[in-house]
C-alpha cells in the first residue's frame, strides 16, 4: 500500500453510484496503490501501461473505469474486450467484472478454449457489452463469421508477458488488425521484459504508466523463506511436517513443476486426509479443474496442488500459505504463485524447498525481486530420505547443463551411461575423481584424499549436511 492510499477513497472517484454500491459490498474499502493510479487516468480517457503483479487490485483498477464507460447494455456487440491468457484468468475476470457490475445491466461474458464453443456462440447472439477471452477462441469465433468487434472501443490486455510466454504475439497482432482503430487501451503486466515493453509500444498510443511495485518485485505482504531439501520423498516428509499445524496451514496451494509430482503430491495428501486435497494440471479436464477451485475457494478442501499454467489467474482470497514443493525454472512464475497469497490486504507466507539443482534458481529468484529469501534448517523431526538414483541423475545432469551454458569449456561430471560409483570413481587409481581449478581442461584429474567424493551433487550434499549439523 503506498502511504498516499490512507486518505483515498473510491468516492473520490467520479464513479456511479451502482459502482460505488459494489465496491462497498465486495469489502473494498480503500483503493489500492494501483487503482489509485489508474482508475483516474482511465476515466480520463488515457491509454494506461500499468506493471502490477495479481494481488495488487489490478482487475478493479482497470474494471472500475470500464464498466463506467461502457455503463449500460446496448446493441448487440461487444464494446469492450478484455484479453486474458488463460481461461483461469478469463473466468476469474468474469467473476470480479460481474461482481462490480451487480447493479448495472451490463453483460459480462468470457470465452476461452476447452470447451465446445456451442454455448458460447448462443451467448454471444444474445448480446454482450464486455467481453473477457483468451486470444485462441476470440480468433476461432471472429474467424467462423460469430463474433462482430467492430463495436470496440476498450481494449485490454492483461497478463500481458504470460500472453507472451505462452506464445500469444501472432494471435494478438491479428486481433488487432481486426479491431478499429480508434479505442483507448489498457496493458497489465507483472513485468516488463522487452517482448512486453515492445508489444506496448505497438499498440499503446501515449500511454501513461503506473508501476506499483519495481517489475518482478513480490508482494511486500508475503513473508518468504526457503528451506533446502535433498529429494523429493524427504519434500514429502517436511511437507507432512509442516502441514500437522494444522491451525496455521490451513488453506494451502502446493506448487510443483510437473503433473507427475503433483499427481504424486496429491495421492499423499489424500492418504493422510482424505477428500482434502485435488491436483490442478494440464490433464485435468475443464470441468474437473473449475470443480477444484470451487471447492478450495469455498473451503472444502484444504489442499490445492497445481502446475504453474493450471494455477495462473485463480483467485483465492485469504490463502495461508503458498509452498513451492518445486522451484520454478520460469522465474517470474516464483513472484506469481507467491501472489496466491498476501492479496490485497492480508498478509501470507510463502515456503520454498530446493533441492541440490534447484538452489541455483532460488539465488537468480532472489535476485530478481531483490529480495533475501531466509534459508531456514530443517527441522530435526523431518527424516532425510536417501536421493534415489535416477533423482540424482537428474539433478546431476541438470547442475551440469546449467555448468556448461555458463561455460562452453566445462566438461561436466555427468555422465548418462555410467553407475554412480564409476562416474566418481578413476578406474586406474580407484579413487575418486577431482574436479574444479586443480582439474585441467583436458581433463587430467588429480587425486583428492581418498573417500571425499567430489561430483557437483556430492559436493552440495556435504555443504547441506554440514549446514544441517549447524
Ligand atoms: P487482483 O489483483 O485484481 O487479482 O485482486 C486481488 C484481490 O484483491 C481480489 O481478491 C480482490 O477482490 C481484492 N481487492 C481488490 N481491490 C481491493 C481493495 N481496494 N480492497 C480490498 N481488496 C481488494
Amino acid at each position: 500500500m503506498s502511504e498516499s492510499s490512507a486518505t483515498a477513497s473510491f468516492a473520490d472517484f467520479k464513479l456511479n453510484k451502482q459502482l460505488l454500491m459494489a465496491v462497498a459490498e465486495a469489502g473494498f474499502e480503500q483503493p489500492t496503490p494501483v487503482q489509485e493510479q489508474t482508475i483516474p487516468l482511465l476515466l480520463a480517457g488515457h491509454d494506461v501501461l500499468g506493471i502490477a503483479q495479481t494481488g495488487t487490485g489490478k482487475t478493479a483498477a482497470f474494471g472500475l473505469p470500464l464498466l463506467m464507460k461502457v455503463k449500460y447494455a446496448q446493441g448487440t456487440h461487444p464494446r469492450a474486450l478484455v484479453l486474458a491468457p488463460t481461461r483461469e484468468l478469463a473466468m476469474q475476470l468474469e467473476t470480479h467484472l460481474k461482481r462490480l457490475a451487480t447493479y448495472t445491466d451490463l453483460r459480462i461474458f468470457a470465452i476461452y478454449g476447452g470447451l465446445g464453443p456451442k454455448t458460447q456462440i448462443e451467448t454471444i447472439a444474445q448480446g454482450v457489452d464486455i467481453l473477457i477471452a483468451t486470444p485462441g477462441r476470440l480468433l476461432e469465433l471472429y474467424l467462423q463469421g460469430d463474433l462482430i468487434l467492430k463495436e470496440l472501443k476498450t481494449l485490454v490486455l492483461d497478463e500481458a508477458d504470460k500472453m507472451m510466454d505462452m506464445g500469444f504475439m501472432p494471435q494478438i497482432r491479428r486481433v488487432l488488425e481486426v479491431i478499429p482503430r480508434k479505442r483507448q487501451n489498457v496493458l497489465f503486466s507483472a513485468t516488463m521484459p522487452d517482448k512486453v515493453a515492445k508489444l506496448s509500444e505497438e499498440f499503446l498510443e501515449f500511454p501513461v504508466r503506473v508501476e506499483v511495485t519495481p517489475a518482478a518485485t513480490s508482494a511486500q505482504t508475503v513473508s518468504q523463506s526457503l528451506y533446502r531439501v535433498p529429494n523429493f520423498l524427504t519434500k514429502i516428509n517436511l511437507l507432512d511436517y509442516l502441514l500437522l499445524d494444522w491451525d496455521t496451514f490451513h488453506r494451502v496451494m502446493i506448487f510443483c513443476r510437473t503433473k507427475e509430482h503433483a499427481e504424486n503430491i496429491t495421492g499423499f495428501l489424500t492418504r493422510k486426509v482424505v477428500g482434502e486435497a485435488r491436483a490442478i494440471h494440464g490433464n485435468k479436464g475443464q470441468n474437473a479443474r473449475i470443480n477444484a477451485m470451487e471447492a478450495f475457494r469455498n473451503g472444502e478442501l484444504r489442499f490445492l496442488v497445481a502446475t504453474d499454467v493450471a494455477a495462473r489467474g485463480i483467485d483465492v482470497p485469504q490463502v495461508s500459505h503458498v509452498i513451492n514443493f518445486d522451484v520454478p525454472l520460469v522465474y517470474d512464475d516464483y513472484v506469481h504463485r507467491i501472489g496466491r497469497t498476501g492479496r490485497a490486504t492480508h498478509t501470507g507466507a510463502a515456503i520454498t524447498f530446493a533441492n541440490d539443482a534447484e538452489l541455483h534458481h532460488m539465488e537468480q529468484i532472489a535476485k530478481l525481486i531483490h529480495q533475501e529469501i531466509p534459508e531456514l534448517l530443517l527441522p530435526p523431526e523431518v527424516k532425510v530420505m536417501p536421493t534415489t538414483f535416477e533423482e540424482q541423475q537428474g539433478m546431476a545432469r541438470e547442475i551440469d547443463e546449467r555448468r556448461r551454458r555458463q561455460d562452453p569449456d566445462f566438461q561436466g561430471a555427468f555422465h548418462e551411461k555410467k553407475t554412480p560409483l564409476q562416474k566418481d570413481v578413476d578406474k586406474r587409481t580407484g579413487l575418486p575423481y577431482v574436479e574444479g581449478p586443480n582439474r585441467s581442461q583436458k581433463g587430467n584429474k588429480k587425486r583428492p584424499s581418498p573417500g571425499k567424493s567430489q561430483s557437483p551433487a556430492a559436493k552440495a550434499a556435504a555443504k547441506l549436511r554440514g549446514s544441517r549439523r549447524k
